[in-house]
């Protein structure tokens, strides 16, 4: 189907952007990996579109104050690909790497995925295990949100009327710290059936801090704290892996579709989870 007609605009600047945005009917195209199918569809008929890909303040990895920041509108390639990122904070390139195909990771963009906040993406994991934070910017102000307080629900954030996504920040790891991402990806997309990115770090031989963050299993990306605490305290052996990944499903309302069955996703929340602790606890130094 073709989209419903709509007025386009490519501002090179980040306030013209915010002025244009001010209207009922704009909405903001990024990478359009997400946006323009559905249009397509008609699921979307905003009125006018307002491309953020002009705009060189919002595409930049830089390291300021312990923490990296990323651009709104820096590519999954880029990301996947840049050297800072894979130094400073390899969880996230890594989480990158597993989006898609290479054509959805040269299009699409951090801002555009975690704002559209799909339940099956990758970069929701990955940031929740980082306790990464959104910086939002608004025509009338900026601020600064936990990523856990960042998504709502599922396709639903916390995103207010004329506000974008400027940047997404995350702290620079620790080297010592183990991290990994490991998913089960629906093959005609590469969505993840479930995803689980794990992130661990080791002091006088036990687990000292564990973080763990699920997509894919519910309507939401959540941190998986319960496992978490399962973990924290032990020595990190195998019996302790299958202990702390047995509770990650606990309690949580599983999606179901053609896919896979609610029972099924747990199953492998369980897996998976296994699988993410323990490559993250190999990684640890
Ligand atoms: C074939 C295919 C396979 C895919 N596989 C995967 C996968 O395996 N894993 C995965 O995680 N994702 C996958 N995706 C989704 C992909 O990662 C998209 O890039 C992403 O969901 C949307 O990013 P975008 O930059 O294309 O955003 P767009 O499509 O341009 O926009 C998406 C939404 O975000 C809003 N938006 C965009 N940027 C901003 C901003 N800066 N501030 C506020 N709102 C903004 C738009 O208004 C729109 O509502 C796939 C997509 C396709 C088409």
């Amino acid at each position: 189907m073709i989209a419903q007609n709509f007025e386009y605009s490519a501002p090179d600047n980040l306030q013209d952007a915010l002025k244009q945005l001010a209207g009922d009917d704009a909405k903001v195209l990024a990478g359009g990996m997400s946006l323009i199918p559905l249009m397509k569809l008609r699921l979307a008929a905003p009125g006018q579109l307002v491309d953020l890909g002009r705009i060189a303040d919002l595409n930049f990895i830089h390291e300021e104050g312990g923490a990296l920041r990323i651009g709104a509108t820096t590519t999954h390639y880029q990301v996947e690909s840049s050297p800072l990122v894979r130094s400073r904070c390899p969880l996230l390139a890594e989480a990158a790497a597993h989006i898609g195909d290479i054509q959805v990771r040269n299009m699409g963009t951090i801002g555009g995925s975690i704002a559209h906040a799909d339940p099956a993406a990758d970069y929701p994991a990955a940031l929740l295990a980082l306790e990464a934070k959104v910086s939002l910017v608004a025509a009338k102000g900026q601020r600064d949100l936990p990523i856990a307080d960042f998504f709502v629900d599922t396709f639903t954030t916390a995103l207010g009327p004329g506000e974008i996504i400027r940047a997404v920040v995350v702290p620079v790891e620790n080297q010592s710290t183990g991290t990994s991402y490991q998913k089960m990806l629906q093959p005609a997309s590469g969505f993840a059936i479930v995803g689980v990115a794990a992130r661990i770090r080791k002091a006088g031989g036990k687990v000292a801090m564990a973080r763990v963050g699920v997509t894919g299993l519910s309507g939401k990306p959540f941190r998986a704290t319960a496992v978490e605490k399962a973990l924290e305290g032990t020595a990190g052996t195998p019996t302790d892996i299958q202990k702390a990944a047995a509770v990650v499903a606990d309690g949580v309302d599983a999606n179901s579709d053609l896919h896979a069955s609610a029972d099924y996703r747990k199953h492998l929340a369980r897996v998976y989870t296994m699988r993410a602790l323990a490559i993250a606890l190999s990684r640890t130094a």
